[in-house]
Order: C-alpha cells, then sequence, then structure tokens
C-alpha cells in the first residue's frame, strides 16, 4: 500500500508539475506572441537628416502618426558638419530635439571617384545632385534593411531644387538605388505617387503635406506648428554648388590625368588663394594666421613652403603633381620649375608687408633640402591675376 500511495502521490506531483510547465509554455507563447504583435505594429522609419528645416519637419509629420524614426546624416567632403556655414553643423542638435537616433556616414574617396564622372552630370556648379542623393538613399536604405524599418523618409520638396527634386530627378533615383516606393516624403506626400507605406496603410495621405516649390511660407508656418524656433534658411552648406568653389574644383580634376584626388587636395581647396602656375603646378596663399597653419599642417613631402624673410607675410605652398611619366626623372618626385619657384616668391611678397619696389628675400622650405632664399621682387597684379584659379 504504501508502495502504491507514494506511486499516486508521485504520479500526481508529475501531473502537477506537467501542468505548471504547460501553464508556463502557455504563458511565455502569450508573451512572445505580445512582443511579436508589438514588433509588427510598431512602424519604424529611416530618415535623411540634414539638419535643415525641411528634414527636420518631415520627420515630426511621421513622428505624429506614432512613426518610430532613425536617422542617417550624410557628410561628403564638401559639406561640413562643423563649418557653421550650412545647416549641417545643426544636425546632431537635431537629432536630440526630436529624440531619435542618429547615425553619421562618412563619404570620402567613392564621393570623389563619383565627381570625376557622375552618371547624371552636374547641376550649375560642380554638383554632382543626382548621383550624390542615389549615395544617400543607398546609405538610407542599408540602414533600414539593417533596423527592420519600413520605409525612407526625406524632406524632399518637389520643385525646390532645380536638378535633384523634380519628378523626373526622384524617379530615376528611386530606379538607381532601387527603393521605388519606399521613399516617402511628407512634406510633398500629395503631390507623389503611391508609396509602399501608404498602400499598407501606415501613412495616412490626408495627414501628409502637398508643398510644392522654392516658397517656404508652408514650411515656416509648420515650424511654427512644431514650436521650432529660428529655423535655419534654406540655403545649404554644399561647397559643390558655389560658383568659385566650382571653379577650383573643376581646375583640380582637370590636372589630375590619372586617379582622382585625394582627400588632402579638397582640403586645400577650402582655404587660402589659389594660382595656377603649370599644368603639373598650382600654389596655395594662405589669407590669414589660420589659414597659414592649415596650410602648413596639410603639407605633404613633395611640397615646398615659401615664406617672407623679413617681413610679415602669408604662408605659400606650391604643389607639383602628375610630372610626366616618359620624364627622364620620372622617378624622382615632382618638382617645380626654378621659374615657377619664384612666381611663388614674388607671390608671397605681394601678399607681405615688403616694399612693393624693392628686392626682398623669400624663404624656401621643403623636406629633404637645406632651406635656401632667394631675393625676388612682388608680382605684377596684372601678371598674378591671370593665374588665379
Ligand atoms: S547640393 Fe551637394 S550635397 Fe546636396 S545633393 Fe547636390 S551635390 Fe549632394
Amino acid at each position: 500500500m504504501t508502495t502504491t500511495a507514494t506511486t499516486n502521490t508521485s504520479n500526481t506531483k508529475k501531473k502537477l508539475e506537467n501542468t505548471e510547465k504547460k501553464d508556463s509554455d502557455h504563458n511565455n507563447n502569450n508573451n512572445n506572441k505580445i512582443a511579436n504583435n508589438k514588433k509588427q505594429t510598431t512602424t519604424k522609419a529611416v530618415a535623411l537628416l540634414s539638419g535643415g528645416l525641411d528634414s527636420n519637419l518631415a520627420i515630426r509629420m511621421v513622428q505624429e502618426l506614432g512613426v518610430e524614426v532613425e536617422a542617417i546624416a550624410v557628410k561628403t567632403p564638401f559639406c561640413d558638419f562643423d563649418c557653421g556655414k550650412g545647416c549641417g553643423h545643426r544636425v546632431q542638435e537635431v537629432a536630440l530635439e526630436l529624440g531619435i537616433k542618429l547615425k553619421t556616414v562618412y563619404f570620402g574617396e567613392e564621393y570623389l571617384k563619383m565627381l570625376k564622372n557622375p552618371k547624371y552630370g552636374y547641376g550649375s556648379g560642380m554638383n554632382p545632385c543626382i548621383d550624390c542623393r542615389s549615395m544617400m538613399y543607398n546609405a538610407a536604405k542599408e540602414h533600414m534593411e539593417k533596423t527592420g524599418a519600413d520605409f525612407i523618409i526625406t524632406g524632399e520638396v518637389l520643385g525646390q531644387r532645380p536638378m535633384s527634386q523634380n519628378g523626373n530627378a526622384l524617379k530615376i533615383i528611386e530606379n538607381e538605388t532601387q527603393t521605388n516606393r519606399k521613399i516617402v516624403r511628407p512634406l510633398s506626400f500629395r503631390h507623389l505617387p503611391l508609396t509602399e507605406a501608404e498602400s499598407k496603410g501606415l501613412i495616412k495621405r490626408e495627414k501628409m503635406g502637398d508643398i510644392k516649390g522654392r516658397s517656404r511660407k508652408v514650411q515656416l508656418q509648420l515650424a511654427k506648428k512644431f514650436d521650432i524656433s529660428d529655423p535655419p534658411n534654406a540655403a545649404g552648406g554644399c561647397l559643390l554648388t558655389d560658383p568659385a568653389f566650382s571653379i577650383r574644383i573643376r581646375d583640380l580634376y582637370d590636372h589630375t590625368k590619372e586617379g582622382i584626388p585625394d582627400m588632402n587636395d579638397i582640403e586645400l581647396l577650402k582655404i587660402g588663394r589659389h594660382f595656377r602656375l603649370s599644368n603639373n603646378t598650382k600654389l596655395i596663399v594662405g589669407r590669414n594666421k589660420i589659414e597659414n597653419e592649415i596650410l602648413d599642417s596639410l603639407k605633404l613631402d613633395d611640397d615646398i613652403i615659401i615664406e617672407v624673410s623679413n617681413y610679415v607675410g602669408p604662408t605659400c605652398l606650391v604643389r607639383t603633381k602628375n610630372r610626366s611619366s616618359s620624364s627622364l626623372s620620372s622617378s624622382l618626385p615632382p618638382t617645380p620649375s626654378e621659374k615657377e619657384i619664384e612666381i611663388a616668391a614674388s607671390t608671397a611678397l605681394r601678399y607681405s608687408d615688403s616694399p612693393k619696389d624693392k628686392l626682398s628675400n623669400v624663404r624656401i622650405k621643403s623636406v629633404g633640402h637645406d632651406e635656401k632664399e632667394i631675393q625676388v621682387f612682388p608680382i605684377d597684379n596684372q601678371v598674378l591675376d591671370k593665374l588665379r584659379i
């Protein structure tokens, strides 16, 4: 009897344990289901955030629908977040205000390669907007796929920018990046074709904008509605749309026959006065103390630094590239001709406190060589103007 009772007790215990296990499994399943349902019901989007007003508004409009947003900020070599000139320097501040995660993507060499020969050409300056936007879309698409987001948001406004924000350009960029119907542009949404987010009921057309063209009136009204104080100006910080900078970058690419310019060449373009002394040689003259210091920090081993000896004057950098491969001395580092050094030295004097009608001393410094001094007159303004890039 004792044995049977023990067996019965043991069976009952086992039954209880099984029931408890079933309950626990059931609860776990329910929890998983709830978690999965939650996962499925949270709509997620990746936004391209520039720090300007439009992308800020676009995100807020979508956030109002309960969509969870993460942002990508793209930095090209020509759009400096920290320069304080464009809107890009505000990007982190804006992400913080919006309460969203921010990932910064840096384009380097691949951007310089694209800029040499963009598939869809340039805008009014050296701006390859369609190819550039395609690279940005690709970065956003990659992040969307990685994070399991449902769509991409941009602050694009139909007809706002001639090259990249017209219906045809938007279609080209989507085709190039295979993001068709995945891009939600809240500001112009009602003027644009159906997106996947709308067909799935994730975005309501009537809640979206119908802005078109270059006026910023509606954006400023929306800024008020969303309590955005001090909305930034529309002017972007892309140097490639700047006419003077475009001439410099064109000159650089025209004189870089093989390969592409490097990041050091690009950084040099952003400072100083530039002069083309020959196909292979250019001169950059610092305009103030900070630029003089930057020039010094950007100099490479083959560069020559020129400074005025006895008067206050600029730092000048002479860079020679693309020595002909047929040259007998092609194995030597590229060097400027004596005539080019003389022109550079007299240009240094032109921007110094030295007397304009007398010979003055100028120091020539290069890595691996003794410093030397030459005597020259300041260059004539008319001669110099012809060399200016
Ligand atoms: S303006 Fe500059 S950053 Fe903007 S799309 Fe054009 S090339 Fe790219």
